[in-house]
């Protein structure tokens, strides 16, 4: 039998306490079965460059959840807020959170549903949000296997792929990088797999591929390892993701 480990409701009014506008909450989706809001909320609407960040995908990765939680609380959009303009999705599978599966509440593994004809309502929720062009998409997520952080990235300049290493240099002083020739089945350099070219031939796709599919200029897939504390596993996401902003910012 399932127990609840976590209350998305909690982490929902942390977020709404801390927002600058009660209307920046915005869009509302709610799932009918089971009855669970899909929130998305806006940082900086309207500035020149759009980034989106998202986490909670695989349900028993909480410290992304906790990540955007701690970025808000701690006012970390304060250096970004004349450049960016971030759209977070804090939570994309509510059910798994609250009862610690990577799945959703029908078993599925969202994450792979990114290219499905009719794919659950949470990919549905997430999909809608590409209605518009993102200079940079980050997914926070967590592995229970590896010994160090590590990442996923693709983009469609070259001049980008500075990036990887860039947060991997930041972040190793947080948490040690996982330098494996190898990660989760595929080839990786200094604690970065790049997925393969080829990706139109897959038969499924992860959101970062569709992101990647609907224009999106750096599409990164943040791991941390659960092998450490949540605080450390917090600190190493707001380092990432306040490197990848940066490397925007001050280029442009
Ligand atoms: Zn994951």
């Amino acid at each position: 039998m399932n127990f609840k480990k976590n209350d998305i409701e909690i982490i929902y009014s942390r977020l709404r306490k801390h927002l600058p506008g009660e209307n920046e909450f915005a869009i509302n989706h709610l799932m009918e079965t089971p009855k669970y809001s899909l929130v998305k909320f806006v940082l900086g609407e309207g500035n020149r460059l759009k980034a989106l960040i998202s986490a909670g995908i695989h349900g028993d990765e909480p410290s992304g959840v906790e990540a955007i939680c701690s970025f808000l609380e701690n006012n970390r959009f304060e250096n970004f807020a004349d450049v960016w303009e971030l759209t977070f999705l804090p939570c994309l599978n509510p059910y798994g959170y609250e009862y610690g599966s990577r799945e959703n509440h029908e078993g599925k593994d969202l994450n792979r549903l990114f290219k499905h004809d009719s794919p659950p309502q949470e990919v549905k929720f997430a999909m809608s949000i590409f209605d518009k062009y993102y200079d940079l998409t980050i997914e926070l997520h967590e592995d229970f296997m590896t010994p160090g952080y590590y990442l996923y990235q693709k983009g469609r300049r070259a001049e980008d792929d500075s990036l990887g290493e860039k947060i991997l240099q930041d972040v190793k002083n947080i948490m040690p990088i996982n330098l494996n020739g190898e990660i989760d089945g595929c080839s990786a350099q200094e604690g970065i797999i790049i997925p393969e070219n080829d990706f139109e031939s897959m038969d499924w796709w992860p959101m970062a591929l569709y992101s990647f599919f609907k224009g999106t200029r750096r599409c990164l897939t943040l791991e941390t390892a659960t092998k450490f504390s949540m605080a450390v596993r917090i600190e190493a996401h707001l380092v990432a993701i306040d490197t990848a902003l940066n490397y925007f910012s001050r280029k442009e």
